[in-house]
C-alpha cells in the first residue's frame, strides 16, 4: 500500500512530564503532558504514522519510594518493581486523558488510546545483577544505609557526597512480554502507551515470570519495543535538538544525518555521555541493526520537523 502508515515508537524524555526544578505536583505534570500531547497530536493528524508512546519515570518512582519510606509505619511499603507498575499507570493515564482531549479538540476524539502495563523480560544471568549501579529512591545516613543492607539485602552506595542511596541492577532488555497484546491494539488503530520507565523488569524462571527490583534504561527498552513490533521509525525525544560531537567544547558540532557506521564510530570515540546520550545512541544503533528504517534523536518541540528531515539527528543504515 502506497500510503501505509509507518509504525513509529516515540520515547519521551524526562522533560516531557516534569521540567527541571519542578516539585512534581499533578498540575505541573499535567501542564507538561498537555504540551507534549500537542506534538503527538500533530503526528497523528498528519495521517502518516501509527504511534506507540513510551516514557521515563525517574522522578515519579523516586517520589513513590519516598512516600513509601515516609509512610512505612502506616501502610505496607511496596517494592521497586511495584512502584514501577504504579508509575506506568499514573503517567499512562495522564497521557491517555490529555491526548484524547487534544485530539478531540481537532475533531479526532474517536481515536482509541490505551496504556498497557508492560513487563520487560531480562536475563536472570545478566551480568548487571552482579554489579548494581543505578541509584534509586531516598538518601540515607550511613547508619541507616548499613541497616538496610543487613535487614533487606539492599546494595547501598555513597552518592557523590550527597548521602547514601540504594543502587539496583540495570539489566539489558530481552523481550517485551506484552508484545502480542500491543501488536493487536496497534493493528486495531489504537494509540498505545507502553513500556513506561523502561518497563517492569521481569525474569523467567521454572516456566513462570516474576518482577525483580531493577531499572531498565527507558531508551533501550523503547528500542526493544520498536524491534518487537517491527516499527519503521524510532523517535527519541529529549531536551536537546541535535546530538553533538565534542559536546560542550569549542569544537562542538551538531549531527544531522549520519550512517550506522558513523554512529558506531562516534559512540566508540566517547562523544556521548554515559547514562544520558550514550544509551540513546546505543538504542538507535541497535534499532537500525535490527532492520529499522530511521532512528531520530531530537527535542520534543522539533518532533514533527525532525520526522520531515528539517531538524534533529537521523541515523540510517
Ligand atoms: P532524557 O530524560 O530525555 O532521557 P537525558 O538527560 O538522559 O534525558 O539525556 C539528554 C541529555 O544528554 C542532554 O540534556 C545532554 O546534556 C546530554 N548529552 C550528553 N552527551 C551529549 C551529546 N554528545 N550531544 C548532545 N547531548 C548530550
Ligand atoms: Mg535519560
Amino acid at each position: 500500500m502506497v500510503n501505509e502508515k509507518k509504525v513509529t515508537v516515540i520515547a519521551l524524555g524526562g522533560n516531557a512530564i516534569l521540567k527541571p526544578g519542578q516539585r512534581g505536583t499533578i498540575a505541573e505534570q499535567m501542564a507538561n503532558v498537555e504540551e507534549t500531547c500537542g506534538q503527538l497530536a500533530q503526528m497523528v493528524e498528519s495521517g502518516c504514522y501509527k504511534i506507540i508512546v513510551t516514557h521515563g519515570n525517574g522522578p515519579q518512582v523516586g517520589n513513590l519510594l519516598l512516600q513509601n519510606e515516609a509512610g512505612k509505619e502506616l501502610a505496607a511499603p511496596m517494592p521497586l518493581h511495584i512502584c514501577g507498575a504504579q508509575s506506568q499507570g499514573m503517567i499512562g493515564f495522564m497521557i491517555q486523558q490529555s491526548l484524547h482531549n487534544t485530539l478531540a479538540a481537532r475533531g479526532k476524539g474517536d481515536i482509541p488510546i490505551a496504556t498497557v502495563v508492560t513487563q520487560v523480560v531480562v536475563d536472570k544471568d545478566d551480568p548487571a545483577f552482579d554489579s548494581p549501579s543505578k541509584p534509586v529512591g531516598p538518601f540515607y545516613s550511613e547508619e541507616e544505609a548499613k541497616r538496610l543492607e543487613t535487614e533487606k539485602g539492599y546494595h547501598v552506595r555513597e552518592d557523590a557526597g550527597r548521602g547514601w542511596r540504594r543502587v539496583v541492577p540495570s539489566p539489558d532488555p530481552v523481550e517485551i512480554f506484552e508484545k502480542k497484546a500491543i501488536r493487536q491494539l496497534v493493528d486495531a488503530r489504537t494509540i498505545v502507551i507502553a513500556s513506561g520507565g523502561g518497563g517492569i523488569p521481569t525474569v523467567r524462571e521454572n516456566g513462570n515470570i516474576h518482577g525483580v527490583d531493577a531499572v531498565i534504561d527507558k531508551d533501550l527498552a523503547g528500542e526493544q519495543l520498536a524491534e518487537d513490533l517491527g516499527a519503521k521509525i524510532f523517535l527519541i525525544l529529549t531536551d536537546v535538538e541535535q546530538v553533538k560531537l565534542n559536546y560542550k567544547t569549542p569544537q562542538e558540532e551538531g549531527l544531522s544525518q549520519i550512517s550506522l557506521d558513523e554512529a558506531k564510530r562516534y559512540l566508540d570515540e566517547g562523544h556521548f555521555a554515559k547514562g544520558s546520550m550514550a544509551p540513546k545512541m546505543g538504542a538507535a544503533i541497535r534499532f537500525i541493526e535490527a532492520g529499522g528504517e530511521r532512528a531520530i534523536i531530537t527535542s520534543l518541540d522539533r518532533a514533527v520537523d525532525a520526522l520531515e528531515g528539517r531538524a534533529g539527528t537521523t541515523i540510517r543504515s
